[in-house]
C-alpha cells in the first residue's frame, strides 16, 4: 500500500514537472519567435542602399556620402573581401557605419546569392548604385579583340545581370543609378548613322542591344568592328551600351510597374582622380559622387529625371 502510494507521488512528480518544463520550453520558444519576427519586420522597414565596387575612387565616395545623408542601411559592396572590409575599416574610422556584403558583377551566382540575401534580408532594394567598373590602361599592350571582349564583360554584360536580378526587387520608390560616363555619348556620336539610329531608337529591345554589344565583341575578334561601323573604343562601347540600357529598362519599368515610381538613370561622375584614371584628372572622387548620389537621393516625390543620361546633375542630350 505504501509501495503504491509512493509510485502515483513518483508519476505525479514526473508529470507535473514534464509539464512545467513544457511550459518551459514553450515559452522561451515563443518569447525567441516573438523577437525573431520583430528583428524581421523591423529589417524589412528599414530602408536599403547597395553600392558596387565600393571599395575605392567614386564608389568609396558615393558609400561615404550615403552613410552621411542616407537615411537606411548602406551597403559597400566589393569582389575581394579584404579590400571591401579594409574600406568599412576606414569608413568607421570616420564614425560612419556602412555594413558589407561580398559582390563580384562578374559572378552570376554572387550577384543571385546577394539578390537573394538583400530580398530576405530588407524585403528588397531601395537604392542601388551600378558603379562597378574596369578600363584598360591606354598604355596597354593587350590586344584590341582582348580588351574589347573583357571591358564589355564587366561594363557591360556583368551589369547587366545585375540589373536583370536586381531590378525585380527593387522596392517602389526606389533608385537605381548606373555609373556610365560622358565617353558614352561620345562614343555613339563615333559609331556609324545606322548604329546611331538604333541606340537613340525609343523601340530598341534588350535583346537587339545585346546582339549589338556581342556583334562588336565577335568583330574586332576578327579586326572587322570598323567596317561594321563601330569606333575603336572599348570603354566607350561599353558605357554606350549601359546607357542605352539603361533607358530600355526605365522605358520597361514605366510600362510595367507604373505605380512604383522608381527613378532608374545612367550618370556620368566627370573625369575623376582614381586608380583608373591616374593624378591628371581634374575631379577629386567627393566631387565625381556628387552626380550619382543626387539620383540616388532624388526626393520621394519626383518623377524625373528618369531613364536618362544625367551629369552634372543635367539630363545631358542623347
Ligand atoms: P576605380 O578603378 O578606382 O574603381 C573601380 C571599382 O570597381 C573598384 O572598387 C573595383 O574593385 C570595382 N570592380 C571592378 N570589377 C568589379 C567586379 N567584377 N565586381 C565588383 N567590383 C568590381 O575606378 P573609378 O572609381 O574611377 O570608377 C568607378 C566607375 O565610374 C566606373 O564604372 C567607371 O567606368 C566610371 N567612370 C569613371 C570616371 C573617372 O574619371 N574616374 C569617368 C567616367 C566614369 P577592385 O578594387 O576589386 O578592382
Amino acid at each position: 500500500m505504501r509501495l503504491r502510494t509512493a509510485s502515483v507521488r513518483v508519476l505525479l512528480f514526473v508529470r507535473t514537472s514534464g509539464h512545467l518544463l513544457f511550459l518551459l520550453l514553450f515559452q522561451t520558444f515563443k518569447h525567441f519567435r516573438a523577437v525573431h519576427l520583430r528583428s524581421v519586420v523591423l529589417d524589412m522597414a528599414t530602408k536599403v542602399a547597395v553600392v558596387t565596387g565600393g571599395n575605392k575612387g567614386i564608389g568609396l565616395a558615393i558609400v561615404r556620402a550615403l552613410c552621411k545623408q542616407y537615411k537606411g542601411d548602406v551597403y559597400l559592396t566589393a569582389r575581394d573581401v579584404g579590400r571591401g572590409q579594409e574600406a568599412v575599416a576606414s569608413l568607421s574610422s570616420e564614425g560612419l557605419k556602412p555594413k558589407f556584403y561580398q559582390l563580384d558583377i562578374n559572378d552570376l551566382s554572387s550577384i543571385t546569392a546577394a539578390a537573394a540575401f538583400f530580398k530576405d534580408t530588407y524585403g528588397g532594394v531601395d537604392v542601388l548604385v551600378n558603379n562597378a567598373g574596369i578600363a584598360f590602361k591606354v598604355a596597354d599592350t593587350a590586344p584590341f579583340s582582348v580588351q574589347a571582349d573583357v571591358t564589355l564583360k564587366t561594363n557591360f554584360f556583368a551589369t547587366r545581370d545585375m540589373l536583370t536580378h536586381f531590378l525585380p526587387i527593387i522596392k517602389a520608390g526606389g533608385r537605381v543609378v548606373n555609373v556610365s560616363s560622358f565617353v558614352s555619348v561620345r562614343t555613339l556620336n563615333n559609331c556609324s548613322p545606322a548604329l546611331q539610329q538604333r541606340f537613340r531608337s525609343e523601340d530598341i529591345t534588350e535583346d537587339e542591344l545585346v546582339g549589338l554589344m556581342q556583334q562588336f565583341v565577335d568583330k574586332t575578334q576578327k579586326n572587322e568592328h570598323k567596317e561594321a561601323g563601330w569606333p575603336e573604343t572599348a570603354y566607350g562601347v561599353s558605357k554606350t551600351g549601359l546607357t542605352t540600357l539603361s533607358m530600355i529598362l526605365a522605358r520597361r519599368l514605366s510600362k510595367e510597374r507604373p505605380n512604383d515610381k522608381i527613378l532608374l538613370n545612367a550618370c556620368c561622375p566627370g573625369w575623376v582622380r582614381t586608380d583608373m584614371t591616374g593624378p591628371e584628372a581634374p575631379k577629386s572622387p567627393e566631387e565625381g559622387m556628387e552626380t550619382p548620389v543626387y539620383l540616388a537621393l532624388l526626393p520621394a516625390d519626383a518623377t524625373e529625371p528618369h531613364g536618362k543620361f544625367v551629369s552634372d546633375k543635367q539630363v545631358q542630350q542623347w
